[in-house]
């Protein structure tokens, strides 16, 4: 009988407890989405100012983001993201923690990146976060 008991109580208890653990776990995504988007400004800062704009090997896109102001939102795509990784601009392929699909945008406009998933820009202020903690 007291077995039972606490077997429901405890369910009761997790029943309240998976929703915030929920919104715990989005929010940490948001944040690792956020800190792989610095890592990316940082890997294709660090290629703009160790290459000359005539770089052959460079792929487009990256010479897009790096060095053409007009290119507006730029796919970092597979190819993109092996080349940094390559030539040690990045330790491992970083894509939204959310779905792999994903392709990070680099926005020469804003010279940051963005995450079509979270439709949001690296220094976007984080949307799940509670007013009860951090
Ligand atoms: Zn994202």
């Amino acid at each position: 009988m007291e077995l039972m008991i606490v077997i429901a109580i405890l369910g009761v208890l997790i029943t309240l407890a998976v929703p915030s653990f929920k919104k715990a776990q989005i929010s940490a995504r948001w944040r690792k989405c956020q800190s792989n988007m610095k890592t990316l400004e940082g890997a294709l800062d660090n290629v703009a100012s160790e290459h000359d704009e005539g770089e052959s090997d460079i792929p487009a896109n990256i010479k897009k983001a790096c060095w053409d102001d007009s290119a507006g939102k730029v796919d970092i795509t597979q190819t993109e993201m092996e080349y940094l990784l390559k030539f040690g601009y990045i330790k491992h392929i970083l894509k939204c923690p959310i779905s792999s699909q994903v392709k990070y945008q680099f926005d020469t406009d804003k010279g940051e990146m963005y995450c079509p998933f979270h439709k949001a820009y690296r220094s976007a202020k984080n949307p799940y976060t509670n007013n009860d903690n951090s």
